[in-house]
């Protein structure tokens, strides 16, 4: 897991933007190392926008990002796929300023991830190692990451509502314990909320195919996929917001009652606190050789 990733082919799927209601093509394409995750608006000249926290665009109830009046919406469902799934170098097209809302869980971006393949590359991951604790809090809105030997997040949301007053849950996210139990997670909002939303022009595309909507007493929907599935959301949204720092972290997440302008605001100051990290280089081989090169026997130490 030491070597950076991409993908074995390009894919492409369709769905349609939370906020416009617009339909939007989505494409992955393979890169190579070091390039990152980047953006491309295939409607804009093919400008492309990093998906770094130094292109973080105004956050209402998604994550964007924006360079030179280009700009993407609703970016952290997909982040937090590719880089749970370790794709760590990777072109994302869009036809639209929206990435598509899908089924508003990352599971399908898990689909087209696997359904690509991964490549793996000549070239070493670096890890951002969590050595000094790092917090900030605004209100009862708290969030910190803590040394740890593995990237885990706990996270506790509570709501003035009787099915959401308390849910906390803490996972160490690996490539599997992300596509069972956190990628199927799908975003929820309050009814009382939506009908605010359209007036303000947002969530035209919205509907009971893409969100948990919560009544006053229950949801509206047929079934919740997780008895928690709320909490499970929000660890899937700060996996994919976290993803803004550039390099896979290694620390404790730890958040309560956050959200994406925290989880971003907190992925802007991970970066700032230049002594509470190391990037890591692991120093293992990398793997698989390409086919023809012979395994290279130990060597003894003289
Ligand atoms: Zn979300």
């Amino acid at each position: 897991m030491d070597a950076q990733r991409t993908l074995r082919r390009p894919i492409s799927c369709v769905g349609i933007g939370l906020h416009s209601g617009n339909k939007v093509q989505l494409s992955l394409k393979p890169a190579a190392a070091d390039f990152g995750i980047r953006f491309r608006r295939t409607d804009l000249g093919d400008r492309e926008v990093p998906a770094t926290v130094q292109h973080l665009a105004g956050i209402q109830l998604a994550t964007g990002l924006a360079r030179n009046e280009v700009s993407v919406e609703t970016v952290e469902h997909l982040l937090a796929a590719l880089v749970s799934l370790n794709i760590d170098n990777v072109l994302v097209e869009l036809n639209s300023p929206e990435v598509p809302i899908m089924d508003g869980s990352a599971a399908p971006f898990v689909y087209l991830i696997q359904e690509a393949g991964v490549k793996t590359l000549q070239a070493r991951r670096k890890y951002l190692k969590i050595v000094r604790p790092i917090a900030i809090s605004r209100g009862d809105k708290r969030i910190a990451l803590y040394p740890s030997d593995h990237f885990k997040v706990t996270y506790s949301v509570s709501y003035d509502h009787p099915l959401l007053r308390h849910q906390s849950r803490t996972l160490r996210i690996t490539e599997d314990s992300f596509i069972e139990d956190i990628a199927p997670a799908r975003t929820f909002t309050f009814l009382k909320d939506v009908e605010m939303l359209r007036q303000n022009g947002l969530a035209l595309g919205g509907s009971l195919e893409n969100a948990i909507v919560l009544g006053e007493t229950g949801v509206l929907n047929n079934a919740l996929r997780f008895e928690d599935e709320f909490v499970r959301h929000k660890i899937l949204d700060a996996v994919g917001d976290l993803a803004l720092v550039g390099h896979p972290v290694i620390g404790h997440l730890v958040a309560h009652r956050a959200g994406h302008a925290l989880h971003t605001e907190f992925a802007a100051k991970i970066l700032e606190e230049v002594d509470s990290w190391q990037l890591l280089e692991s120093l293992l081989p990398i793997e698989p050789r390409p086919l023809g090169v012979p395994a290279t026997s130990p060597r003894l130490a003289n």
